[in-house]
Protein backbone atom coordinates (compact mmCIF):
# COMPACT_ATOMS: atom_id res chain seq x y z
CA UNK A 1 0.00 0.00 0.00
CA UNK A 2 2.88 2.45 0.70
CA UNK A 3 5.53 2.71 -1.35
CA UNK A 4 9.67 2.75 0.04
CA UNK A 5 10.42 6.26 -2.29
CA UNK A 6 13.66 6.49 -4.04
CA UNK A 7 15.10 9.23 -5.17
CA UNK A 8 15.14 10.35 -9.08
CA UNK A 9 18.60 10.94 -10.64
CA UNK A 10 19.70 11.74 -14.02
CA UNK A 11 16.23 10.65 -15.36
CA UNK A 12 16.38 6.92 -13.53
CA UNK A 13 14.77 5.62 -9.70
CA UNK A 14 17.56 4.72 -7.85
CA UNK A 15 18.18 4.01 -4.21
CA UNK A 16 21.07 5.80 -2.35
CA UNK A 17 24.39 4.85 -3.38
CA UNK A 18 25.59 2.64 -0.17
CA UNK A 19 21.51 2.00 0.18
CA UNK A 20 21.19 4.16 3.04
CA UNK A 21 17.59 4.66 4.25
CA UNK A 22 15.14 7.21 7.06
CA UNK A 23 12.30 5.56 8.05
CA UNK A 24 8.68 6.95 7.55
CA UNK A 25 6.17 6.62 9.93
CA UNK A 26 2.17 7.39 9.69
CA UNK A 27 1.55 9.77 12.54
CA UNK A 28 -1.92 9.13 12.87
CA UNK A 29 -0.45 5.43 14.35
CA UNK A 30 3.26 6.49 15.23
CA UNK A 31 4.04 3.28 13.67
CA UNK A 32 6.75 2.39 10.30
CA UNK A 33 5.10 2.59 7.07
CA UNK A 34 8.38 2.54 4.83
CA UNK A 35 11.61 3.86 4.31
CA UNK A 36 13.40 6.49 2.03
CA UNK A 37 16.25 6.77 0.54
CA UNK A 38 19.00 8.78 1.59
CA UNK A 39 21.64 10.55 -0.58
CA UNK A 40 25.32 9.86 -0.23
CA UNK A 41 27.59 13.11 -1.59
CA UNK A 42 28.56 10.70 -4.41
CA UNK A 43 24.55 10.77 -5.21
CA UNK A 44 24.43 14.59 -5.35
CA UNK A 45 27.36 14.93 -7.10
CA UNK A 46 25.59 13.05 -10.02
CA UNK A 47 22.73 15.29 -9.65
CA UNK A 48 24.34 17.96 -10.03
CA UNK A 49 25.69 16.63 -13.17
CA UNK A 50 22.73 15.82 -14.53
CA UNK A 51 21.90 19.23 -14.02
CA UNK A 52 23.90 21.07 -15.69
CA UNK A 53 23.76 19.10 -18.81
CA UNK A 54 20.03 19.05 -18.70
CA UNK A 55 20.15 23.00 -18.55
CA UNK A 56 21.86 22.95 -21.73
CA UNK A 57 19.30 21.62 -23.59
CA UNK A 58 16.21 22.48 -21.63
CA UNK A 59 16.80 26.01 -22.02
CA UNK A 60 16.75 25.46 -25.85
CA UNK A 61 13.63 23.84 -26.04
CA UNK A 62 10.84 25.83 -27.25
CA UNK A 63 8.79 27.18 -24.78
CA UNK A 64 5.38 25.84 -26.34
CA UNK A 65 7.36 22.21 -25.47
CA UNK A 66 8.08 23.32 -22.43
CA UNK A 67 4.75 24.36 -21.49
CA UNK A 68 2.92 20.92 -22.95
CA UNK A 69 4.95 18.94 -20.90
CA UNK A 70 3.96 20.70 -17.90
CA UNK A 71 0.19 20.87 -18.92
CA UNK A 72 0.46 16.80 -19.47
CA UNK A 73 2.34 16.90 -16.12
CA UNK A 74 -1.35 18.51 -15.18
CA UNK A 75 -3.06 15.94 -16.49
CA UNK A 76 -1.64 13.11 -15.44
CA UNK A 77 -1.47 14.56 -11.82
CA UNK A 78 -5.48 14.71 -11.80
CA UNK A 79 -5.85 11.19 -13.22
CA UNK A 80 -3.69 10.33 -10.17
CA UNK A 81 -4.99 12.74 -7.72
CA UNK A 82 -6.77 9.99 -5.33
CA UNK A 83 -4.25 7.59 -5.27
CA UNK A 84 -1.55 10.67 -4.33
CA UNK A 85 -3.50 12.35 -1.49
CA UNK A 86 -4.14 8.93 -0.15
CA UNK A 87 -0.41 8.79 0.00
CA UNK A 88 -0.48 12.09 1.46
CA UNK A 89 -3.04 11.10 4.10
CA UNK A 90 -1.03 8.08 5.49
CA UNK A 91 2.52 10.07 5.50
CA UNK A 92 1.59 13.59 6.55
CA UNK A 93 -1.92 13.03 8.28
CA UNK A 94 -4.35 15.39 6.96
CA UNK A 95 -7.72 14.90 5.94
CA UNK A 96 -8.11 12.91 2.56
CA UNK A 97 -10.38 15.72 1.48
CA UNK A 98 -7.36 18.43 2.16
CA UNK A 99 -4.79 15.85 0.66
CA UNK A 100 -6.86 16.02 -2.78
CA UNK A 101 -7.70 19.40 -3.28
CA UNK A 102 -3.27 19.75 -2.46
CA UNK A 103 -3.11 17.78 -5.40
CA UNK A 104 -5.80 18.92 -7.98
CA UNK A 105 -4.92 23.15 -6.93
CA UNK A 106 -0.78 21.65 -7.44
CA UNK A 107 -2.42 20.45 -11.02
CA UNK A 108 -3.50 24.36 -11.55
CA UNK A 109 -0.04 25.72 -10.55
CA UNK A 110 1.50 23.28 -13.49
CA UNK A 111 -1.08 24.37 -15.97
CA UNK A 112 -0.61 28.53 -14.61
CA UNK A 113 2.89 28.17 -14.93
CA UNK A 114 2.74 26.34 -18.39
CA UNK A 115 0.32 29.26 -19.86
CA UNK A 116 2.64 32.09 -18.09
CA UNK A 117 5.43 30.40 -19.76
CA UNK A 118 4.73 31.61 -23.10
CA UNK A 119 4.35 35.42 -21.80
CA UNK A 120 7.94 35.33 -20.97
CA UNK A 121 8.86 38.63 -23.04
CA UNK A 122 11.80 40.47 -23.65
CA UNK A 123 11.74 44.32 -24.68
CA UNK A 124 13.14 47.07 -26.78
CA UNK A 125 14.25 50.10 -25.24
CA UNK A 126 14.46 52.96 -27.93
CA UNK A 127 17.91 53.85 -28.66
CA UNK A 128 20.14 57.46 -29.00
CA UNK A 129 21.35 56.57 -32.08
CA UNK A 130 20.04 55.77 -35.22
CA UNK A 131 20.72 52.08 -36.26
CA UNK A 132 21.42 51.55 -32.49
CA UNK A 133 19.23 48.45 -31.13
CA UNK A 134 18.59 48.19 -27.29
CA UNK A 135 17.00 44.76 -26.62
CA UNK A 136 16.58 42.68 -22.88
CA UNK A 137 16.64 39.30 -23.16
CA UNK A 138 15.00 37.48 -20.12
CA UNK A 139 17.41 34.12 -19.53
CA UNK A 140 16.56 31.18 -17.45
CA UNK A 141 19.00 31.54 -14.56
CA UNK A 142 20.43 27.79 -13.98
CA UNK A 143 19.99 24.78 -12.76
CA UNK A 144 18.08 25.54 -9.06
CA UNK A 145 18.20 23.48 -5.41
CA UNK A 146 14.51 23.96 -3.96
CA UNK A 147 14.36 22.69 -0.31
CA UNK A 148 10.85 22.04 0.61
CA UNK A 149 9.21 20.90 3.72
CA UNK A 150 6.41 18.62 5.23
CA UNK A 151 2.88 20.55 5.79
CA UNK A 152 2.18 20.37 2.07
CA UNK A 153 4.74 17.73 0.59
CA UNK A 154 3.06 17.75 -2.91
CA UNK A 155 2.10 21.54 -3.39
CA UNK A 156 5.92 23.06 -1.99
CA UNK A 157 7.47 20.96 -4.50
CA UNK A 158 5.06 21.97 -7.35
CA UNK A 159 4.92 25.90 -6.37
CA UNK A 160 9.07 25.64 -6.66
CA UNK A 161 9.38 22.90 -9.98
CA UNK A 162 6.18 24.37 -12.49
CA UNK A 163 7.82 28.34 -13.00
CA UNK A 164 11.25 26.75 -12.79
CA UNK A 165 10.97 24.52 -15.98
CA UNK A 166 8.37 26.52 -17.34
CA UNK A 167 11.24 29.62 -17.05
CA UNK A 168 13.46 27.11 -18.91
CA UNK A 169 15.85 25.98 -15.38
CA UNK A 170 16.98 22.90 -14.04
CA UNK A 171 15.69 22.00 -10.85
CA UNK A 172 16.67 19.49 -7.78
CA UNK A 173 14.63 18.85 -5.28
CA UNK A 174 15.40 18.41 -1.88
CA UNK A 175 12.18 17.03 -0.72
CA UNK A 176 10.94 16.34 2.89
CA UNK A 177 11.90 13.25 4.25
CA UNK A 178 9.10 12.81 6.58
CA UNK A 179 6.41 12.86 3.79
CA UNK A 180 8.44 11.54 0.61
CA UNK A 181 6.15 9.35 -1.15
CA UNK A 182 3.36 11.84 -2.70
CA UNK A 183 5.57 14.58 -3.50
CA UNK A 184 7.73 11.89 -5.16
CA UNK A 185 4.57 11.08 -7.08
CA UNK A 186 4.26 14.30 -8.54
CA UNK A 187 7.71 13.69 -9.99
CA UNK A 188 6.58 10.69 -11.48
CA UNK A 189 3.63 12.53 -13.15
CA UNK A 190 6.66 15.26 -14.65
CA UNK A 191 8.58 11.71 -16.14
CA UNK A 192 5.75 10.25 -17.38
CA UNK A 193 4.50 13.62 -19.16
CA UNK A 194 8.18 13.24 -20.76
CA UNK A 195 9.92 16.27 -19.08
CA UNK A 196 13.94 14.67 -20.22
CA UNK A 197 16.17 13.10 -17.99
CA UNK A 198 18.00 15.46 -15.40
CA UNK A 199 15.72 18.40 -15.77
CA UNK A 200 13.83 17.55 -12.73
CA UNK A 201 15.63 15.35 -10.13
CA UNK A 202 14.51 14.68 -6.73
CA UNK A 203 16.73 13.51 -3.46
CA UNK A 204 16.17 13.24 -0.02
CA UNK A 205 18.63 12.55 3.10
CA UNK A 206 20.32 14.73 5.96
CA UNK A 207 18.85 18.49 4.42
CA UNK A 208 22.03 20.17 6.29
CA UNK A 209 24.11 18.14 4.62
CA UNK A 210 22.72 18.67 1.09
CA UNK A 211 22.24 22.50 1.49
CA UNK A 212 25.79 22.26 2.68
CA UNK A 213 27.07 20.35 -0.70
CA UNK A 214 24.16 22.15 -3.00
CA UNK A 215 24.32 25.60 -2.32
CA UNK A 216 27.74 26.22 -2.65
CA UNK A 217 28.16 24.26 -5.69
CA UNK A 218 29.04 25.87 -8.92
CA UNK A 219 26.26 24.59 -10.73
CA UNK A 220 23.93 25.69 -8.64
CA UNK A 221 22.50 29.42 -9.53
CA UNK A 222 19.84 30.02 -7.44
CA UNK A 223 18.36 28.37 -4.56
CA UNK A 224 15.07 28.34 -2.95
CA UNK A 225 13.70 27.08 0.46
CA UNK A 226 10.33 27.08 2.40
CA UNK A 227 10.25 26.18 5.91
CA UNK A 228 11.57 27.79 9.39
CA UNK A 229 12.89 31.39 9.78
CA UNK A 230 16.14 29.74 11.55
CA UNK A 231 17.17 27.50 8.92
CA UNK A 232 16.00 30.19 6.17
CA UNK A 233 18.56 32.46 7.82
CA UNK A 234 21.06 29.97 7.83
CA UNK A 235 20.57 28.87 4.04
CA UNK A 236 20.28 32.92 2.75
CA UNK A 237 23.74 33.38 4.96
CA UNK A 238 25.18 30.58 2.33
CA UNK A 239 23.47 31.62 -0.75
CA UNK A 240 24.81 35.01 -0.02
CA UNK A 241 28.39 33.59 0.45
CA UNK A 242 28.51 31.90 -2.47
CA UNK A 243 26.53 34.80 -4.38
CA UNK A 244 23.24 32.82 -5.42
CA UNK A 245 19.92 34.33 -6.11
CA UNK A 246 17.74 32.79 -3.17
CA UNK A 247 13.37 32.82 -2.79
CA UNK A 248 12.88 32.62 0.92
CA UNK A 249 9.62 31.96 2.30
CA UNK A 250 9.43 31.15 5.56
CA UNK A 251 7.28 31.48 8.98
CA UNK A 252 4.42 33.93 10.02
CA UNK A 253 2.81 34.17 12.95
CA UNK A 254 -0.42 35.70 11.26
CA UNK A 255 -2.81 38.54 12.85
CA UNK A 256 -6.49 38.00 12.39
CA UNK A 257 -8.21 41.97 12.65
CA UNK A 258 -11.79 41.42 13.24
CA UNK A 259 -13.72 44.67 13.78
CA UNK A 260 -17.04 45.07 15.44
CA UNK A 261 -19.34 46.04 12.50
CA UNK A 262 -19.31 42.61 11.19
CA UNK A 263 -21.58 39.25 10.90
CA UNK A 264 -19.44 37.68 14.35
CA UNK A 265 -20.54 34.29 13.64
CA UNK A 266 -20.20 34.36 10.32
CA UNK A 267 -16.67 35.31 10.72
CA UNK A 268 -15.92 32.87 13.61
CA UNK A 269 -17.26 29.88 11.63
CA UNK A 270 -15.31 30.82 8.84
CA UNK A 271 -11.82 31.24 10.46
CA UNK A 272 -12.72 28.10 13.10
CA UNK A 273 -12.59 26.13 9.84
CA UNK A 274 -9.54 27.70 8.65
CA UNK A 275 -7.74 27.42 11.70
CA UNK A 276 -7.25 24.09 12.12
CA UNK A 277 -7.02 23.09 8.43
CA UNK A 278 -3.74 20.94 8.58
CA UNK A 279 -3.43 20.82 12.14
CA UNK A 280 -2.46 24.61 12.20
CA UNK A 281 0.82 23.50 9.71
CA UNK A 282 0.52 26.04 7.65
CA UNK A 283 2.72 28.83 7.42
CA UNK A 284 -0.38 31.47 6.60
CA UNK A 285 -2.33 30.66 9.19
CA UNK A 286 -4.52 32.76 10.96
CA UNK A 287 -2.76 32.68 14.43
CA UNK A 288 -3.14 36.44 16.36
CA UNK A 289 -6.95 36.93 16.45
CA UNK A 290 -7.58 40.24 17.83
CA UNK A 291 -11.14 41.56 18.17
CA UNK A 292 -12.67 44.46 18.81
CA UNK A 293 -13.97 45.34 22.68
CA UNK A 294 -17.55 45.24 21.70
CA UNK A 295 -17.88 41.49 20.19
CA UNK A 296 -14.68 40.01 21.83
CA UNK A 297 -17.10 37.89 24.01
CA UNK A 298 -19.17 37.02 21.41
CA UNK A 299 -16.37 35.88 19.01
CA UNK A 300 -14.61 33.82 21.63
CA UNK A 301 -17.44 31.85 22.56
CA UNK A 302 -18.95 31.20 18.55
CA UNK A 303 -15.48 30.55 17.42
CA UNK A 304 -14.98 27.43 20.37
CA UNK A 305 -18.36 26.21 19.68
CA UNK A 306 -17.10 25.36 16.08
CA UNK A 307 -13.71 24.52 16.66
CA UNK A 308 -15.49 21.97 19.46
CA UNK A 309 -17.41 20.09 16.97
CA UNK A 310 -14.64 19.59 14.80
CA UNK A 311 -13.86 15.71 14.79
CA UNK A 312 -10.23 14.77 15.11
CA UNK A 313 -9.00 11.86 14.05
CA UNK A 314 -6.88 9.41 11.03
CA UNK A 315 -7.29 11.42 8.23
CA UNK A 316 -8.43 8.71 6.00
CA UNK A 317 -11.62 7.92 7.91
CA UNK A 318 -14.77 10.10 6.48
CA UNK A 319 -16.13 12.74 8.59
CA UNK A 320 -12.54 13.83 9.87
CA UNK A 321 -12.15 17.49 9.70
CA UNK A 322 -8.20 17.49 11.62
CA UNK A 323 -5.97 14.98 11.41
CA UNK A 324 -2.78 14.17 13.52
CA UNK A 325 0.33 16.75 13.81
CA UNK A 326 3.04 15.39 11.62
CA UNK A 327 5.36 13.80 14.38
CA UNK A 328 5.71 13.77 17.87
CA UNK A 329 8.64 16.77 18.29
CA UNK A 330 5.29 19.19 17.01
CA UNK A 331 3.41 17.69 19.35
CA UNK A 332 5.98 18.19 21.99
CA UNK A 333 6.73 21.94 20.92
CA UNK A 334 3.12 22.85 20.44
CA UNK A 335 2.45 21.80 24.09
CA UNK A 336 5.01 23.32 25.59
CA UNK A 337 3.94 26.83 24.32
CA UNK A 338 0.39 26.22 25.48
CA UNK A 339 1.20 25.13 28.94
CA UNK A 340 3.34 28.36 29.12
CA UNK A 341 1.01 30.20 27.71
CA UNK A 342 -1.71 29.06 30.57
CA UNK A 343 0.82 29.40 33.26
CA UNK A 344 1.17 32.75 32.27
CA UNK A 345 -2.59 33.76 32.57
CA UNK A 346 -4.15 32.38 29.23
CA UNK A 347 -7.32 31.28 29.70
CA UNK A 348 -7.81 27.72 28.11
CA UNK A 349 -11.06 28.24 26.36
CA UNK A 350 -10.83 24.68 24.25
CA UNK A 351 -8.20 22.21 24.24
CA UNK A 352 -4.81 22.12 25.34
CA UNK A 353 -4.08 18.90 25.52
CA UNK A 354 -2.54 15.91 23.14
CA UNK A 355 -5.57 13.25 22.54
CA UNK A 356 -5.10 9.33 23.41
CA UNK A 357 -1.58 7.84 23.25
CA UNK A 358 -1.28 6.50 19.71
CA UNK A 359 -0.61 9.07 17.11
CA UNK A 360 0.35 12.13 17.66
CA UNK A 361 -2.98 13.76 18.11
CA UNK A 362 -3.42 17.20 19.83
CA UNK A 363 -7.00 18.75 20.31
CA UNK A 364 -8.11 21.62 18.22
CA UNK A 365 -7.35 24.71 21.00
CA UNK A 366 -8.21 27.99 21.99
CA UNK A 367 -6.32 30.30 24.39
CA UNK A 368 -8.20 33.49 25.12
CA UNK A 369 -7.09 36.53 26.95
CA UNK A 370 -3.19 36.50 25.98
CA UNK A 371 -0.84 39.14 26.11
CA UNK A 372 2.07 39.94 24.34
CA UNK A 373 4.68 38.65 27.03
CA UNK A 374 3.49 35.48 26.15
CA UNK A 375 6.37 33.12 24.47
CA UNK A 376 3.17 32.14 22.56
CA UNK A 377 2.50 35.36 21.34
CA UNK A 378 6.12 35.60 19.81
CA UNK A 379 6.52 32.50 18.47
CA UNK A 380 5.19 31.05 15.65
CA UNK A 381 3.05 28.11 17.21
CA UNK A 382 2.77 26.04 13.72
CA UNK A 383 -0.10 23.94 15.54
CA UNK A 384 -3.79 23.69 16.13
CA UNK A 385 -4.31 26.80 18.00
CA UNK A 386 -6.00 30.29 18.33
CA UNK A 387 -4.98 33.04 20.02
CA UNK A 388 -7.29 36.11 20.94
CA UNK A 389 -7.29 39.09 22.62
CA UNK A 390 -8.91 42.16 22.36
CA UNK A 391 -8.55 45.68 21.05
CA UNK A 392 -10.12 49.22 21.28
CA UNK A 393 -9.31 50.82 17.77
CA UNK A 394 -7.01 50.98 14.25
CA UNK A 395 -4.05 52.09 15.87
CA UNK A 396 -4.07 49.83 18.35
CA UNK A 397 -4.51 46.53 15.72
CA UNK A 398 -1.77 48.15 13.85
CA UNK A 399 0.62 48.55 16.53
CA UNK A 400 -0.12 44.90 17.75
CA UNK A 401 0.10 43.43 14.02
CA UNK A 402 3.23 44.79 13.12
CA UNK A 403 5.56 44.25 16.17
CA UNK A 404 6.63 41.03 15.35
CA UNK A 405 9.30 40.18 13.10
CA UNK A 406 7.28 38.28 10.79
CA UNK A 407 5.56 39.27 7.96
CA UNK A 408 3.58 36.47 6.14
CA UNK A 409 -0.05 36.83 6.23
CA UNK A 410 -2.91 38.72 7.70
CA UNK A 411 -6.28 38.67 7.70
CA UNK A 412 -9.22 41.32 8.56
CA UNK A 413 -12.73 41.57 8.40
CA UNK A 414 -14.23 44.81 8.76
CA UNK A 415 -17.37 46.66 6.55
CA UNK A 416 -15.77 49.99 7.29
CA UNK A 417 -13.73 51.16 3.85
CA UNK A 418 -11.65 53.24 5.91
CA UNK A 419 -10.70 50.90 8.08
CA UNK A 420 -9.79 48.29 5.31
CA UNK A 421 -7.52 51.06 3.78
CA UNK A 422 -5.48 51.67 6.43
CA UNK A 423 -4.76 48.21 6.76
CA UNK A 424 -3.95 47.92 3.75
CA UNK A 425 -1.76 50.54 3.69
CA UNK A 426 -0.53 50.06 6.67
CA UNK A 427 0.29 46.43 8.04
CA UNK A 428 3.41 45.20 6.94
CA UNK A 429 2.56 41.84 5.32
CA UNK A 430 3.28 39.74 2.00
CA UNK A 431 -0.70 38.94 1.87
CA UNK A 432 -3.51 40.82 3.20
CA UNK A 433 -7.08 38.71 2.89
CA UNK A 434 -9.91 40.81 3.85
CA UNK A 435 -13.39 39.81 4.16
CA UNK A 436 -13.30 36.23 2.86
CA UNK A 437 -10.05 33.99 2.78
CA UNK A 438 -8.31 34.50 -0.63
CA UNK A 439 -4.94 33.37 -0.52
CA UNK A 440 -2.64 30.81 -2.52
CA UNK A 441 -4.09 30.53 -5.67
CA UNK A 442 -1.48 29.87 -8.85
CA UNK A 443 -1.91 33.36 -10.12
CA UNK A 444 -1.59 35.67 -7.11
CA UNK A 445 1.76 36.22 -5.51
CA UNK A 446 2.72 34.30 -2.19
CA UNK A 447 5.18 35.80 -0.07
CA UNK A 448 6.69 37.39 2.95
CA UNK A 449 8.50 41.01 4.15
CA UNK A 450 10.91 41.18 7.13
CA UNK A 451 11.83 38.01 8.89
CA UNK A 452 8.78 35.75 6.33
CA UNK A 453 11.62 35.78 3.73
CA UNK A 454 11.90 37.36 0.10
CA UNK A 455 10.78 36.44 -3.19
CA UNK A 456 7.18 35.66 -4.25
CA UNK A 457 6.06 31.70 -5.03
CA UNK A 458 2.66 32.53 -7.19
CA UNK A 459 2.00 34.70 -10.08
CA UNK A 460 3.83 36.66 -12.50
CA UNK A 461 6.26 37.06 -9.71
CA UNK A 462 7.00 33.20 -9.98
CA UNK A 463 8.55 33.27 -13.19
CA UNK A 464 10.17 36.16 -12.48
CA UNK A 465 12.72 34.62 -10.29
CA UNK A 466 13.51 31.82 -12.34
CA UNK A 467 14.54 34.29 -15.14
CA UNK A 468 18.12 36.91 -15.03
CA UNK A 469 17.92 40.18 -17.67
CA UNK A 470 20.73 40.24 -20.40
CA UNK A 471 20.83 43.20 -22.00
CA UNK A 472 22.28 43.55 -25.47
CA UNK A 473 22.76 46.87 -27.77
CA UNK A 474 23.94 46.47 -31.02
CA UNK A 475 24.97 48.93 -33.56
CA UNK A 476 23.67 47.67 -36.93
CA UNK A 477 25.01 50.40 -39.35
P1 LIG B 1 13.02 22.60 11.21
O1 LIG B 1 13.44 24.00 11.41
O2 LIG B 1 13.86 21.49 11.76
O3 LIG B 1 12.87 22.29 9.64
C1 LIG B 1 12.09 23.06 8.80
C2 LIG B 1 12.34 22.57 7.37
O4 LIG B 1 13.67 22.88 7.00
C3 LIG B 1 12.25 21.04 7.20
O5 LIG B 1 11.63 20.78 5.96
C4 LIG B 1 13.70 20.57 7.18
O6 LIG B 1 13.89 19.41 6.41
C5 LIG B 1 14.42 21.72 6.57
N1 LIG B 1 15.79 21.92 7.03
C6 LIG B 1 16.23 21.91 8.31
N2 LIG B 1 17.56 22.18 8.35
C7 LIG B 1 17.96 22.35 7.06
C8 LIG B 1 19.20 22.68 6.44
N3 LIG B 1 20.31 22.91 7.15
N4 LIG B 1 19.23 22.78 5.09
C9 LIG B 1 18.11 22.59 4.34
N5 LIG B 1 16.90 22.29 4.88
C10 LIG B 1 16.83 22.19 6.21
O7 LIG B 1 11.58 22.51 11.79
P2 LIG B 1 10.47 21.38 11.83
O8 LIG B 1 10.35 20.87 13.22
O9 LIG B 1 10.57 20.39 10.71
O10 LIG B 1 9.25 22.32 11.51
C11 LIG B 1 8.85 23.25 12.47
C12 LIG B 1 9.05 24.68 12.07
O11 LIG B 1 9.36 24.85 10.70
C13 LIG B 1 7.74 25.41 12.28
O12 LIG B 1 7.75 26.04 13.53
C14 LIG B 1 7.64 26.36 11.15
O13 LIG B 1 8.07 27.63 11.56
C15 LIG B 1 8.60 25.88 10.13
N6 LIG B 1 7.96 25.39 8.91
C16 LIG B 1 7.52 26.31 8.03
C17 LIG B 1 6.92 25.90 6.87
C18 LIG B 1 6.41 26.91 5.89
O14 LIG B 1 5.54 26.57 5.10
N7 LIG B 1 6.96 28.12 5.86
C19 LIG B 1 6.76 24.55 6.63
C20 LIG B 1 7.23 23.62 7.54
C21 LIG B 1 7.85 24.06 8.68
Amino acid sequence: MYPNTQMLIAGEWVNATGGATLDVLNPATGEQIGTVAKASIEDLDRALEASMTAFQLWKKTPVVERAALLRKAGELLRERADSIARLLTIEQGKPFAEAQVEVLLSADVLDWSAEEARRIYGRLIPSRADGVVQRVIREPVGPVAAFTPWNFPVSQVVKKVAPALAAGCSIIVKAPEETPASPAELIRALVDAGIPAGVVQLVYGNPAEISEHLVPHPTIRKISFTGSVPVGKHLAALAGKHMKRATMELGGHAPVMIFDDVDVQAVAHTMASSKYRNAGQVCVSPTRFMVQESVYDAFVSSFVETAAALTVGDGLQSGVKMGPLVNERRVQAVDELISAAAKDGARVALGGERIGNKGSFYAPSVLADVNRDMRIMNEEPFGPVALMMPFRDVEEVVAEANRLPFGLASYAFSRSARIVETLANEVEVGMLTVNHLGLALPETPFGGVKDSGYGSEGGAESMESFLSPKFVTHNAF
